[in-house]
């Protein structure tokens, strides 16, 4: 499914965050959002994902506003992954995964438990957390736990899944894991991924396509080496950085200064 905002301003507190901003993503594409801290990504998700319902502009998905979507039906169409998720105390895995299944349920129907036990089931073997699905969730390590949530968004078997920097906080290999499961969900089961990432390494590895955001709305988007150049780089982000290749031929940069302020 298509996801395209346009013209969106939000406005937090008196302050305009977004402004005049208008991207779409492409069915079955890997984009990679990138930008300073504080330009307004986790935003720009929540309002994608209908968390904030707080914004002017549109955002449609195949065409259809959002906002005449309802919260249930939106959810069966994407799911997001919030930067820093916590689960409640006390939840075990399996658990925290089947709260992934809520936009099949409600309280007047049940929903199809057999659905629902074989996306729990799938989720969890897709992020290779079966061995800890009696454990509590405040028990893992952060890269189980990071896994572990990466399995309740899949439960819910979204077209489009939305990830808030899902790396942060983990060690390089555990940050490999976590890359190379969305890259199989979206090659094998063509799920569409949209995901905010602060290492532009790993943005220009993963995604098929970068947007840049800065100064309220995308800058830049396309290929990643197209979008990722020494000029944005100092531009966008005020450092004066090298870019390589490395042996599997994927482009590596590597910062070296801070561009001196005028
Ligand atoms: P990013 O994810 O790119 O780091 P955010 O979307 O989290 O940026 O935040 C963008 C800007 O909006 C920041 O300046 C932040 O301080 C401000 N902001 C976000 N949420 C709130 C809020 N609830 N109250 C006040 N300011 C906020
Ligand atoms: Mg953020």
């Amino acid at each position: 499914m298509e996801l395209t905002a346009k013209n969106l301003q939000v406005s937090i507190a008196g302050h305009t965050i977004l402004k005049d901003l208008s991207v779409t993503f492409a069915a079955g594409r890997r984009t990679a959002i990138i930008g300073p801290n504080g330009a307004g990504k986790s935003t720009l998700l929540k309002v994608l994902t209908g968390l904030n319902e707080d914004y002017r502009g549109q955002v449609t998905l195949d065409g259809e506003d959002i906002r005449h979507l309802g919260r249930q039906r939106l959810a069966r169409h994407l799911a997001i992954l919030p930067q820093g998720a916590q689960a409640p105390p006390d939840t075990t895995v399996e658990r925290l995964v089947d709260y992934g299944r809520f936009p099949y349920r409600s309280w007047f129907r049940a929903g199809n438990p057999r659905a629902d036990r074989e996306a729990v089931a799938w989720a969890m073997q897709v992020t290779h957390v079966e061995k800890f699905r009696q454990r509590q969730v405040q028990t893992l390590s952060g890269g189980e736990r990071q896994r572990a949530f990466l399995a309740m968004v899949l439960a819910q078997q979204p077209d489009i899944l939305l990830l808030d920097e899902p790396t942060t906080y983990l060690d390089i290999a555990h940050q490999l894991e976590v890359m190379q499961i969305v890259c199989e969900v979206n090659r094998r089961y063509g799920m569409t991924v949209i995901m905010v990432l602060h290492d532009i390494n790993h943005a220009l590895q993963y995604a098929d396509e970068i947007a840049v955001l800065k100064d309220r709305h995308i800058v830049r988007q396309g290929p990643p080496r197209e979008v990722v150049t020494v000029s944005m780089l100092a531009e966008v982000f005020g450092v004066r950085a090298d870019i390589f290749t490395n042996r599997t031929g994927a482009a590596v940069l590597s910062p070296v200064a801070l561009v001196p302020r005028p």
